[in-house]
């Protein structure tokens, strides 16, 4: 295990429920980024850092090979697109759906619709697909305002158990996507470090089957 790893992480949910699967690979962080503010975590094994970033950084550190391999969402994974990377395991970590809501009652306008996300690819793709027109309304939080306010008529949101959206006089209507964490290799790194991340990969493999 010589040859140099740089493992992208977020923290918060990803960096807490990823640790467990990396430790039972052997791989300890030497800190733990709640209270720490570096950037680059050690970890027992002088070849292995960890890059602490934001998730929707991580499929970009991947794509370009600053990392060798990362932890973020599906979601996140579809609005980049996937360039330059393999995506390898499914974790299992912060699975949700990415969903579209409106109001129960209310019907939708016959011509174009006006949906508020902040996942504009995916939503692009989803209305595409089904030959929809619609105009994306881009935000970046709080999408479940746009209804209420009359900014959109529906929302593309990810839904964990439905309680925001009910909070806010809204329902889950359509079923996009199933989203969790997935782990995420450069496709270069995949074969100039085949042998270190393949049994990295196995190990983490057999944790997540474990844990499910
Ligand atoms: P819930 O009320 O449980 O349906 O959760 C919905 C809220 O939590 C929304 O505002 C989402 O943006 C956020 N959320 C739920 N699950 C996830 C997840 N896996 N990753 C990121 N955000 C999430």
């Amino acid at each position: 295990m010589n040859k140099t790893l740089t493992i992208a992480l977020s923290k918060g949910r990803i960096f807490k429920e990823t640790m467990p699967l990396l430790e039972a690979a052997g791989i300890k962080a030497l800190d733990d980024p709640e209270t720490s503010r570096k950037l680059i975590l050690d970890t027992n094994h002088d070849n292995i850092k960890l890059v602490i970033i934001r998730a929707t950084d991580v499929p970009v550190y991947v794509q370009y090979g600053a990392a060798d391999l990362g932890v973020t969402g599906k979601d996140v994974l579809m609005e980049h697109g996937g360039e330059g990377l393999y995506e390898m395991l499914d974790l299992h970590i912060a699975e949700c759906k990415l969903m579209t809501a409106g109001f129960a009652d209310k019907a939708l306008p016959e011509g174009q619709l006006k949906v508020a996300t902040k996942f504009v690819n995916c939503t692009r793709d989803y209305f595409a697909k089904q030959g929809r027109q619609i105009e994306i309304i881009k935000l970046y939080g709080s999408m479940e305002l746009a209804p209420i306010v009359g900014l959109a008529d529906i929302i593309v949101d990810v839904v964990q158990t439905g309680s925001t959206l009910k909070a806010n006089g809204l329902v889950p209507l359509e079923h996009m996507a199933d989203i969790s964490s997935r782990m995420i290799v450069n496709s270069a790194s995949m074969k100039m470090k085949h042998e270190i991340l393949g049994d990295l990969l196995e190990k983490i493999k057999e944790a997540v089957n474990k844990k499910s």
